[in-house]
Protein backbone atom coordinates (compact mmCIF):
# COMPACT_ATOMS: atom_id res chain seq x y z
CA UNK A 1 0.00 0.00 0.00
CA UNK A 2 1.28 3.03 -1.28
CA UNK A 3 0.34 5.90 1.25
CA UNK A 4 2.96 8.92 0.41
CA UNK A 5 2.14 10.15 -3.33
CA UNK A 6 5.29 9.85 -5.11
CA UNK A 7 6.71 13.31 -6.92
CA UNK A 8 5.72 13.09 -10.54
CA UNK A 9 8.75 13.16 -12.97
CA UNK A 10 8.85 14.73 -16.12
CA UNK A 11 10.83 12.80 -18.61
CA UNK A 12 9.47 14.22 -22.02
CA UNK A 13 11.61 17.58 -22.62
CA UNK A 14 11.88 16.67 -26.47
CA UNK A 15 8.00 17.28 -26.38
CA UNK A 16 8.33 20.92 -24.28
CA UNK A 17 9.94 22.44 -21.55
CA UNK A 18 8.84 24.61 -19.13
CA UNK A 19 9.34 27.94 -19.36
CA UNK A 20 12.46 29.57 -17.22
CA UNK A 21 11.44 31.87 -14.49
CA UNK A 22 13.76 34.59 -15.53
CA UNK A 23 11.89 33.94 -19.53
CA UNK A 24 8.69 34.45 -17.84
CA UNK A 25 10.08 37.92 -15.72
CA UNK A 26 11.24 39.63 -18.99
CA UNK A 27 7.93 38.74 -20.77
CA UNK A 28 5.37 40.15 -18.43
CA UNK A 29 5.93 44.19 -19.58
CA UNK A 30 4.86 43.29 -22.66
CA UNK A 31 1.67 41.40 -22.00
CA UNK A 32 0.88 44.69 -19.57
CA UNK A 33 2.03 48.13 -19.90
CA UNK A 34 4.39 48.07 -22.32
CA UNK A 35 1.34 46.04 -25.43
CA UNK A 36 2.51 48.48 -27.75
CA UNK A 37 2.48 47.38 -31.76
CA UNK A 38 5.74 47.22 -33.25
CA UNK A 39 4.13 48.97 -36.31
CA UNK A 40 2.48 51.84 -34.61
CA UNK A 41 4.00 55.39 -35.27
CA UNK A 42 3.38 56.49 -31.36
CA UNK A 43 5.80 56.16 -28.11
CA UNK A 44 3.80 52.78 -27.83
CA UNK A 45 4.75 51.57 -31.17
CA UNK A 46 8.09 53.07 -31.05
CA UNK A 47 8.76 51.31 -27.42
CA UNK A 48 8.05 47.77 -28.81
CA UNK A 49 9.87 48.15 -31.89
CA UNK A 50 13.04 49.02 -29.74
CA UNK A 51 12.21 45.57 -27.81
CA UNK A 52 11.53 43.71 -31.25
CA UNK A 53 14.84 45.12 -32.82
CA UNK A 54 16.45 44.26 -29.19
CA UNK A 55 14.99 40.89 -29.28
CA UNK A 56 16.25 40.56 -33.12
CA UNK A 57 19.88 41.41 -32.39
CA UNK A 58 20.63 39.44 -29.20
CA UNK A 59 19.20 36.07 -31.16
CA UNK A 60 21.42 36.96 -33.82
CA UNK A 61 24.29 37.33 -31.37
CA UNK A 62 23.66 34.29 -29.60
CA UNK A 63 23.38 31.82 -32.77
CA UNK A 64 26.39 34.37 -34.47
CA UNK A 65 24.40 35.69 -37.57
CA UNK A 66 22.67 39.28 -38.85
CA UNK A 67 19.90 40.12 -36.76
CA UNK A 68 18.14 40.77 -40.60
CA UNK A 69 18.84 36.71 -40.74
CA UNK A 70 16.28 36.44 -37.85
CA UNK A 71 12.82 35.82 -39.25
CA UNK A 72 10.46 35.87 -35.97
CA UNK A 73 7.06 32.94 -37.02
CA UNK A 74 4.82 31.17 -34.35
CA UNK A 75 6.94 27.90 -33.81
CA UNK A 76 9.23 25.60 -35.85
CA UNK A 77 6.09 24.41 -37.43
CA UNK A 78 5.76 27.25 -39.26
CA UNK A 79 9.22 27.79 -39.80
CA UNK A 80 9.77 24.24 -41.18
CA UNK A 81 6.03 25.40 -43.82
CA UNK A 82 7.75 28.72 -44.84
CA UNK A 83 11.11 27.33 -45.49
CA UNK A 84 10.07 24.08 -47.99
CA UNK A 85 6.76 25.39 -49.44
CA UNK A 86 8.32 29.36 -49.76
CA UNK A 87 11.22 28.27 -51.12
CA UNK A 88 10.39 25.79 -53.29
CA UNK A 89 7.56 28.26 -54.90
CA UNK A 90 9.74 30.92 -55.45
CA UNK A 91 11.96 28.60 -57.15
CA UNK A 92 9.86 26.44 -58.82
CA UNK A 93 11.18 27.93 -62.14
CA UNK A 94 14.65 26.37 -61.62
CA UNK A 95 13.31 22.99 -60.99
CA UNK A 96 11.06 21.18 -59.10
CA UNK A 97 13.06 18.50 -56.76
CA UNK A 98 13.84 18.47 -53.35
CA UNK A 99 15.81 15.98 -50.74
CA UNK A 100 14.62 15.03 -47.80
CA UNK A 101 15.01 12.09 -45.35
CA UNK A 102 12.89 9.57 -43.85
CA UNK A 103 13.27 10.51 -40.67
CA UNK A 104 12.06 14.07 -40.66
CA UNK A 105 9.65 15.68 -38.05
CA UNK A 106 6.08 15.73 -39.00
CA UNK A 107 6.65 19.35 -39.86
CA UNK A 108 8.70 18.72 -42.51
CA UNK A 109 7.34 15.40 -43.79
CA UNK A 110 3.99 17.00 -44.35
CA UNK A 111 4.89 20.01 -46.28
CA UNK A 112 7.09 17.89 -48.17
CA UNK A 113 4.23 15.19 -48.77
CA UNK A 114 1.83 18.33 -49.75
CA UNK A 115 5.05 20.02 -52.43
CA UNK A 116 4.42 16.02 -53.81
CA UNK A 117 0.70 16.35 -54.20
CA UNK A 118 0.99 19.51 -56.27
CA UNK A 119 3.73 18.75 -58.96
CA UNK A 120 7.14 18.46 -56.99
CA UNK A 121 9.81 15.78 -56.71
CA UNK A 122 10.65 14.47 -53.29
CA UNK A 123 13.45 12.12 -52.73
CA UNK A 124 13.37 10.97 -49.12
CA UNK A 125 16.41 9.65 -48.39
CA UNK A 126 16.80 6.19 -46.42
CA UNK A 127 19.03 6.19 -42.83
CA UNK A 128 21.45 3.50 -41.40
CA UNK A 129 20.87 1.26 -38.60
CA UNK A 130 21.40 4.01 -36.06
CA UNK A 131 19.71 6.56 -38.34
CA UNK A 132 22.37 8.44 -39.80
CA UNK A 133 22.02 10.14 -43.76
CA UNK A 134 25.48 9.11 -45.50
CA UNK A 135 26.88 12.25 -47.34
CA UNK A 136 27.34 10.27 -49.90
CA UNK A 137 23.51 9.76 -50.50
CA UNK A 138 22.61 13.17 -50.60
CA UNK A 139 25.24 14.12 -53.58
CA UNK A 140 24.37 10.80 -55.25
CA UNK A 141 20.35 12.50 -55.17
CA UNK A 142 21.46 15.94 -56.69
CA UNK A 143 20.11 16.66 -59.83
CA UNK A 144 19.97 19.55 -62.09
CA UNK A 145 16.56 20.60 -61.01
CA UNK A 146 17.16 20.11 -57.04
CA UNK A 147 16.30 23.44 -55.39
CA UNK A 148 16.36 22.50 -52.11
CA UNK A 149 17.78 19.72 -49.47
CA UNK A 150 15.93 19.77 -46.32
CA UNK A 151 17.67 17.56 -43.13
CA UNK A 152 16.89 17.06 -39.32
CA UNK A 153 20.14 18.05 -37.11
CA UNK A 154 19.02 16.00 -34.04
CA UNK A 155 16.21 13.70 -34.23
CA UNK A 156 13.15 14.22 -31.77
CA UNK A 157 12.45 10.96 -31.47
CA UNK A 158 15.59 8.64 -31.71
CA UNK A 159 18.23 11.62 -31.00
CA UNK A 160 20.48 11.08 -34.03
CA UNK A 161 22.92 13.57 -34.59
CA UNK A 162 23.46 14.70 -38.34
CA UNK A 163 26.63 15.62 -39.54
CA UNK A 164 25.41 18.59 -41.00
CA UNK A 165 28.81 20.83 -40.90
CA UNK A 166 29.85 17.84 -43.74
CA UNK A 167 26.45 17.41 -45.38
CA UNK A 168 27.00 21.49 -45.92
CA UNK A 169 30.19 21.61 -47.42
CA UNK A 170 29.81 19.00 -49.81
CA UNK A 171 26.24 20.38 -51.23
CA UNK A 172 28.65 23.99 -51.32
CA UNK A 173 31.30 21.95 -52.84
CA UNK A 174 29.28 21.18 -55.86
CA UNK A 175 29.11 24.16 -58.30
CA UNK A 176 27.30 24.91 -61.29
CA UNK A 177 23.61 24.32 -61.89
CA UNK A 178 23.89 21.95 -58.86
CA UNK A 179 23.93 24.32 -55.93
CA UNK A 180 21.18 23.08 -54.24
CA UNK A 181 19.98 24.97 -50.58
CA UNK A 182 20.22 23.88 -47.31
CA UNK A 183 17.67 23.72 -44.96
CA UNK A 184 18.16 22.20 -41.07
CA UNK A 185 15.32 21.62 -38.54
CA UNK A 186 17.63 21.93 -35.61
CA UNK A 187 14.66 22.45 -33.18
CA UNK A 188 16.16 19.49 -30.97
CA UNK A 189 19.60 20.87 -30.47
CA UNK A 190 19.35 24.54 -30.26
CA UNK A 191 20.62 25.67 -27.35
CA UNK A 192 21.91 22.14 -26.18
CA UNK A 193 24.65 22.16 -28.50
CA UNK A 194 26.76 24.93 -29.83
CA UNK A 195 25.46 26.55 -33.11
CA UNK A 196 27.54 29.11 -35.18
CA UNK A 197 26.05 30.26 -38.15
CA UNK A 198 28.98 32.22 -39.12
CA UNK A 199 30.59 28.94 -40.14
CA UNK A 200 28.05 26.18 -40.51
CA UNK A 201 27.59 25.97 -44.20
CA UNK A 202 23.17 26.14 -44.16
CA UNK A 203 21.06 28.35 -45.92
CA UNK A 204 17.82 28.32 -43.51
CA UNK A 205 17.40 26.65 -39.97
CA UNK A 206 14.96 25.92 -37.98
CA UNK A 207 14.10 26.66 -34.43
CA UNK A 208 11.41 26.71 -31.74
CA UNK A 209 11.05 28.40 -28.24
CA UNK A 210 9.18 26.26 -26.65
CA UNK A 211 11.71 23.21 -26.78
CA UNK A 212 14.13 25.35 -25.23
CA UNK A 213 12.99 26.47 -22.29
CA UNK A 214 10.75 29.01 -23.55
CA UNK A 215 7.23 30.29 -24.46
CA UNK A 216 4.94 28.12 -26.55
CA UNK A 217 3.93 29.72 -30.29
CA UNK A 218 6.83 31.48 -31.27
CA UNK A 219 10.10 30.26 -33.16
CA UNK A 220 12.22 31.36 -35.90
CA UNK A 221 13.35 31.10 -39.20
CA UNK A 222 17.39 31.58 -40.26
CA UNK A 223 17.33 33.04 -43.94
CA UNK A 224 21.27 33.18 -44.94
CA UNK A 225 22.12 36.39 -46.59
CA UNK A 226 21.91 36.25 -50.35
CA UNK A 227 19.66 33.26 -50.12
CA UNK A 228 16.32 33.48 -51.99
CA UNK A 229 13.46 34.47 -49.51
CA UNK A 230 11.06 32.10 -49.27
CA UNK A 231 7.59 33.54 -50.95
CA UNK A 232 5.26 34.59 -47.95
CA UNK A 233 2.86 31.58 -46.80
CA UNK A 234 0.48 34.39 -44.75
CA UNK A 235 -0.45 37.29 -46.91
CA UNK A 236 -1.50 40.35 -44.48
CA UNK A 237 0.57 43.69 -43.53
CA UNK A 238 4.37 42.57 -44.45
CA UNK A 239 5.95 42.24 -41.12
CA UNK A 240 9.01 40.11 -40.86
CA UNK A 241 10.31 41.32 -44.38
CA UNK A 242 7.26 40.99 -46.39
CA UNK A 243 8.02 36.64 -45.03
CA UNK A 244 5.87 36.46 -42.77
CA UNK A 245 2.91 38.83 -42.01
CA UNK A 246 1.13 39.55 -38.87
CA UNK A 247 1.22 41.44 -35.61
CA UNK A 248 4.59 40.46 -34.13
CA UNK A 249 3.90 38.46 -30.74
CA UNK A 250 6.46 40.38 -28.82
CA UNK A 251 5.45 39.27 -25.40
CA UNK A 252 6.93 35.42 -26.77
CA UNK A 253 9.61 37.18 -29.39
CA UNK A 254 11.61 38.80 -26.10
CA UNK A 255 10.89 35.44 -24.08
CA UNK A 256 12.67 33.25 -26.83
CA UNK A 257 15.61 35.98 -27.02
CA UNK A 258 16.07 35.55 -23.33
CA UNK A 259 15.70 31.62 -23.21
CA UNK A 260 18.34 31.27 -26.20
CA UNK A 261 20.74 33.31 -23.93
CA UNK A 262 20.34 31.62 -21.20
CA UNK A 263 20.69 28.24 -22.72
CA UNK A 264 24.08 29.50 -24.12
CA UNK A 265 25.37 30.57 -20.71
CA UNK A 266 24.22 27.17 -19.14
CA UNK A 267 25.77 24.93 -21.74
CA UNK A 268 28.74 24.76 -20.29
CA UNK A 269 27.42 23.33 -17.24
CA UNK A 270 24.27 21.80 -18.49
CA UNK A 271 25.61 19.85 -21.29
CA UNK A 272 28.14 17.63 -19.04
CA UNK A 273 25.63 17.02 -16.69
CA UNK A 274 22.81 16.02 -18.69
CA UNK A 275 25.51 13.53 -21.07
CA UNK A 276 26.10 11.64 -17.51
CA UNK A 277 22.03 11.81 -16.61
CA UNK A 278 21.64 10.12 -20.40
CA UNK A 279 24.13 7.47 -19.99
CA UNK A 280 22.90 6.98 -16.27
CA UNK A 281 19.48 6.49 -17.59
CA UNK A 282 20.09 3.77 -20.55
CA UNK A 283 22.29 1.95 -17.94
CA UNK A 284 18.97 1.82 -15.58
CA UNK A 285 17.03 0.84 -18.38
CA UNK A 286 18.85 -1.81 -19.44
CA UNK A 287 19.05 -3.55 -16.24
CA UNK A 288 15.10 -3.20 -15.59
CA UNK A 289 14.86 -4.71 -18.96
CA UNK A 290 17.01 -6.99 -20.17
CA UNK A 291 15.23 -7.49 -24.34
CA UNK A 292 14.94 -3.98 -24.32
CA UNK A 293 17.01 -2.15 -27.61
CA UNK A 294 18.38 1.42 -27.61
CA UNK A 295 16.98 2.89 -30.83
CA UNK A 296 19.48 5.85 -32.46
CA UNK A 297 23.12 5.74 -31.76
CA UNK A 298 25.08 3.79 -29.32
CA UNK A 299 27.96 6.35 -29.07
CA UNK A 300 26.28 8.99 -27.15
CA UNK A 301 28.21 11.59 -28.16
CA UNK A 302 26.24 11.54 -31.64
CA UNK A 303 22.99 11.38 -29.68
CA UNK A 304 20.97 14.74 -28.65
CA UNK A 305 21.72 15.06 -25.44
CA UNK A 306 19.18 13.95 -22.91
CA UNK A 307 17.32 11.16 -25.54
CA UNK A 308 16.82 8.01 -24.27
CA UNK A 309 15.13 5.72 -26.72
CA UNK A 310 13.92 1.61 -26.42
CA UNK A 311 12.38 -0.83 -28.19
CA UNK A 312 10.81 -3.02 -25.46
CA UNK A 313 9.80 -5.89 -27.86
CA UNK A 314 6.46 -7.59 -27.52
CA UNK A 315 4.86 -4.58 -25.66
CA UNK A 316 3.16 -1.39 -26.90
CA UNK A 317 4.73 1.49 -26.40
CA UNK A 318 1.78 3.60 -25.85
CA UNK A 319 0.89 1.13 -22.95
CA UNK A 320 4.66 1.60 -21.24
CA UNK A 321 3.61 5.11 -21.79
CA UNK A 322 0.09 4.69 -19.60
CA UNK A 323 1.63 2.55 -16.68
CA UNK A 324 4.85 5.03 -16.33
CA UNK A 325 2.43 7.60 -16.15
CA UNK A 326 -0.04 5.84 -13.25
CA UNK A 327 3.19 5.89 -10.84
CA UNK A 328 4.13 9.85 -11.76
CA UNK A 329 6.31 9.08 -14.69
CA UNK A 330 6.01 11.40 -17.94
CA UNK A 331 7.56 9.75 -20.81
CA UNK A 332 6.48 9.40 -24.66
CA UNK A 333 5.66 6.64 -27.69
CA UNK A 334 6.45 7.51 -31.34
CA UNK A 335 4.26 4.49 -31.81
CA UNK A 336 0.68 5.99 -31.39
CA UNK A 337 -2.29 4.16 -31.35
CA UNK A 338 -5.62 4.48 -33.99
CA UNK A 339 -8.58 3.16 -33.68
CA UNK A 340 -7.14 0.52 -31.08
CA UNK A 341 -4.39 -0.44 -33.53
CA UNK A 342 -1.12 0.29 -32.13
CA UNK A 343 1.28 1.92 -35.59
CA UNK A 344 4.33 0.84 -35.84
CA UNK A 345 7.21 4.26 -35.16
CA UNK A 346 7.95 5.00 -38.88
CA UNK A 347 11.21 6.03 -37.62
CA UNK A 348 11.70 3.10 -36.26
CA UNK A 349 11.08 1.39 -38.92
CA UNK A 350 13.10 3.74 -41.01
CA UNK A 351 16.10 1.79 -38.97
CA UNK A 352 15.23 -1.39 -40.59
CA UNK A 353 13.54 -2.58 -37.40
CA UNK A 354 10.83 -5.38 -37.31
CA UNK A 355 7.06 -4.00 -36.66
CA UNK A 356 7.64 -5.82 -32.99
CA UNK A 357 10.42 -3.55 -32.30
CA UNK A 358 8.51 -0.27 -34.16
CA UNK A 359 5.09 -0.63 -31.86
CA UNK A 360 7.02 -1.29 -28.59
CA UNK A 361 9.13 2.45 -28.26
CA UNK A 362 9.33 4.53 -25.48
CA UNK A 363 11.08 8.03 -25.76
CA UNK A 364 12.48 9.49 -22.29
CA UNK A 365 14.08 12.81 -22.37
CA UNK A 366 16.33 14.56 -20.13
CA UNK A 367 15.89 18.00 -18.96
CA UNK A 368 17.35 20.53 -16.70
CA UNK A 369 15.06 19.96 -13.62
CA UNK A 370 16.10 15.68 -13.78
CA UNK A 371 17.97 14.70 -10.94
CA UNK A 372 19.78 11.02 -10.26
CA UNK A 373 16.82 10.07 -7.81
CA UNK A 374 14.43 10.74 -11.21
CA UNK A 375 16.65 7.63 -12.33
CA UNK A 376 16.39 5.76 -9.15
CA UNK A 377 12.89 5.82 -9.35
CA UNK A 378 12.59 4.83 -12.91
CA UNK A 379 14.43 1.54 -12.05
CA UNK A 380 12.53 1.04 -9.25
CA UNK A 381 9.42 1.06 -11.39
CA UNK A 382 10.51 0.03 -14.42
CA UNK A 383 10.83 -3.97 -14.03
CA UNK A 384 7.40 -4.36 -12.64
CA UNK A 385 5.45 -2.37 -15.40
CA UNK A 386 8.09 -4.31 -17.98
CA UNK A 387 6.98 -7.71 -16.64
CA UNK A 388 3.89 -7.05 -16.81
CA UNK A 389 2.94 -5.81 -19.86
CA UNK A 390 5.37 -8.44 -21.56
CA UNK A 391 3.58 -10.94 -19.96
CA UNK A 392 0.09 -10.03 -21.46
CA UNK A 393 1.74 -8.94 -24.28
CA UNK A 394 2.50 -13.12 -25.05
CA UNK A 395 -1.04 -14.26 -23.59
CA UNK A 396 -2.39 -12.29 -26.54
CA UNK A 397 -0.28 -13.95 -29.15
CA UNK A 398 -1.24 -16.78 -27.48
CA UNK A 399 -4.66 -17.05 -28.07
CA UNK A 400 -4.00 -15.51 -31.42
CA UNK A 401 -2.08 -18.23 -32.72
C1 LIG B 1 8.78 20.30 -31.66
C2 LIG B 1 9.42 20.17 -32.99
C3 LIG B 1 8.96 20.89 -34.09
C4 LIG B 1 7.72 21.76 -34.04
O1 LIG B 1 7.94 22.91 -33.29
P1 LIG B 1 6.69 23.82 -32.82
O2 LIG B 1 7.33 25.07 -32.34
O3 LIG B 1 6.02 23.04 -31.73
O4 LIG B 1 5.82 24.05 -33.99
C5 LIG B 1 9.63 20.75 -35.29
N1 LIG B 1 10.70 19.95 -35.40
C6 LIG B 1 11.19 19.25 -34.36
C7 LIG B 1 12.39 18.40 -34.54
C8 LIG B 1 10.56 19.32 -33.12
O5 LIG B 1 11.03 18.61 -32.10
Amino acid sequence: MTTTPSPRIYLDHAATTPVEPSVLEVMLPFLQGQFGNPSSLHFWGREARKALQAARDSVAKTLHCQPSEIIFTSGATEANNLALVGVAEVLKAKGRHIITTQIEHAAVQAPCQWLEAHGWEVTWLPVDSEGFVSVASVLEALRPDTVLVSIIHGNNEIGTLQDIQAIGEALKSRSGSQNALLHVDAVQTVGKLPLDLSTLPVDYLSLSGHKVYGPKGVGALFIRDGAPLPASQIRGGGQEADVRSGTENLAGIVGLAKALEIAQERMGADLPRLRTLQKGLIEVIRAAALEAVLNGPEDLNARVPGNVHFSFPGVEGEGMVLHLDLKGIAASSGSACHSAVIEPSRIVKALGKSDSLAKGTVRFSLGRGNTEADLQRVSEVLPAIYARLSLSGAEKSGIKS
